[in-house]
């Protein structure tokens, strides 16, 4: 057999291995490259095969770097089948067609530009049609289920606890050649404890493993004084009748906050009367997806449905609807949440939020997820004087606070747990899902396991297993 990294290697996002075996190719992930605008969208649009050449997806889970490019796969002509669990297929649903909407709104600022300097204008990576068609070859598989993809390539799912419906790939592999195999992929390793999903599970008996190395370099803080600090910052607001904007990504992170907004209110945390908005149409949609797949709760998220109270929901809680109505919460007087995307305020509603609160000493900024260089997030935890929001400079005197522990990948203790506790008798392991300094490091926690082979493959590299 024969695995070829074409995506995810010695970077994070693009996730794309092919595994090619009894005459079939078999890709896990079709993702998206995320990027400097131009360099991504010239890997994104040339994939690196004949996309009809292609007999099946496995997609570990719906976030966009491991999804993101299966409707280019589809307008290339890949006809055959997307292999993934009910609630990443419902995931994909909503969050390809809002890449789709994403894509198209940045093309008319870039095409605006080319048209005025007599350039060529760009296309669409792709579109709403590819979106639908590759709908349709969606095929859901259950959880710890097994099932034939390809002639001696039986495939199971098992719990990845990363975000809803997240899965660890386990293909068991009869070759032609009279060897067998069983390959495991991590897809993203959730961290251990995380609320609403269940923790990540330990298949057995892997000789190649594929792992993500995303934090495969540090530690994350404790998770323990989360509760506490949302407590202070609503308190502080209340007093103030002022507001706490919390910049969000729509999946995982928004589901996230809410659920400890809940327990909080469930202690008698939340002053009354305190109004928390959802301001996203994506999150809206994906909380839905979140609550109508209850399978996947944890313990604890069980215990609290049982008891009467939804994980997801409280009576303070509005997602809030059109435009307009986003526009007016500008207007309304605090004490009040809002809970906004996109996570690094590249773009989507929190903008307009931050741009009325970060100029009022009396408002809090919360920042609970990584940003990146160069966003505007960034600049906000850098507590920048002032800061550039939708063309406008606003000085910022709000109050910036930021909460580091509620990731959603595994740190380097969680990936040490989960490697020393699954492997068989390893005999190949790849690194990939992160830039050169943490899948080096990712290398360095295979080889400590006692794995001879260990590689952290560049992109397009191709390992030949016997
Ligand atoms: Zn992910
Ligand atoms: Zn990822």
């Amino acid at each position: 057999m024969k695995i070829t990294f074409y995506g995810a290697a010695q970077t994070t996002t693009g996730s794309m291995h092919l595994v090619e075996v009894n005459g079939k190719r078999i890709l896990l992930d079709c993702g998206l490259f995320q990027g400097h605008r131009k360099e991504a969208f010239e890997k994104n649009r040339n994939l690196p095969f004949d996309s009809k050449t292609i007999d099946s997806v496995v997609l570990s889970h719906a976030h966009i770097d491991h999804s993101g490019n299966l409707p280019q796969l589809v307008r290339q002509g890949f006809r055959g089948r997307v292999y993934a669990r009910q609630s990443t297929t419902d995931l994909c649903d909503v969050m390809l067609r809002d890449s789709c909407f994403l894509q198209k709104r940045d093309l008319e600022y870039v095409n605006k530009k080319r048209k005025r300097d007599g350039k060529r204008l760009f296309e669409p990576l792709y579109e709403e049609s590819d979106v639908n068609a590759l709908m349709q070859l969606f095929t859901p598989v259950h959880l710890h289920e097994s099932r034939e993809i390809a002639p001696g390539v039986t495939l199971t799912f098992f719990n990845a606890g990363h975000i809803l419906g997240s899965a660890l790939v386990q293909l068991d592999i009869r070759s032609n050649s009279g060897r067998n195999h069983k390959l495991i992929f991590t897809g993203d390793l959730g961290q251990p404890n995380q609320p609403i999903l269940r923790h990540y599970e330990y298949p057995q008996g892997a000789d190649i493993l594929i792992v993500e190395s995303t934090y495969a370099d540090r530690l994350h803080p404790s998770a323990d004084d989360i509760e506490s600090r949302l407590a202070d910052y609503l308190k502080y607001i209340d007093r103030r009748n002022s507001k706490l904007i919390v910049p969000a990504f729509s999946v995982g992170r928004t589901q996230q906050i809410i659920y400890y907004l809940n327990k909080l209110l469930k202690k008698g945390g939340i002053p009354s009367g305190l109004k928390v908005y959802i301001d996203s149409p994506l999150s809206r949609k994906a909380t839905g997806i979140y609550a109508k797949h209850r399978e996947v709760y944890n313990d604890e998220a069980l215990n609290m449905l049982a008891s009467g109270q939804d994980p997801l929901s409280f009576p303070n809680l509005t997602f809030v609807g059109t435009p307009e109505e986003s526009m007016a919460l500008n207007e309304t007087p605090g004490p009040m949440v809002i809970i906004a995307a996109s996570g690094m305020c590249e773009g989507g509603r929190v903008l307009h939020h931050l741009k009325h609160a970060a100029s009022c000493e009396d408002n809090i900024i919360l920042i609970c997820g990584f940003q990146a260089e160069n966003t505007l997030g960034r600049r906000i935890v850098e507590r920048r004087e002032t800061i550039k929001i939708l063309g406008e400079e606003v000085p910022l005197k709000a109050k910036v606070e930021v909460i580091n522990a509620l990731s959603a990948h595994a740190d380097k203790a969680g990936l040490t747990d989960w490697i020393s506790n699954v492997k068989g008798d390893v005999k190949y392991a790849f690194a990939v899902h992160g830039e050169i300094e943490k899948v080096s490091a990712m290398a360095d926690i295979l080889k400590e396991q006692g794995i001879l082979n260990v590689a952290a493959p560049e992109p397009g590299q191709v390992f030949e297993i016997g």
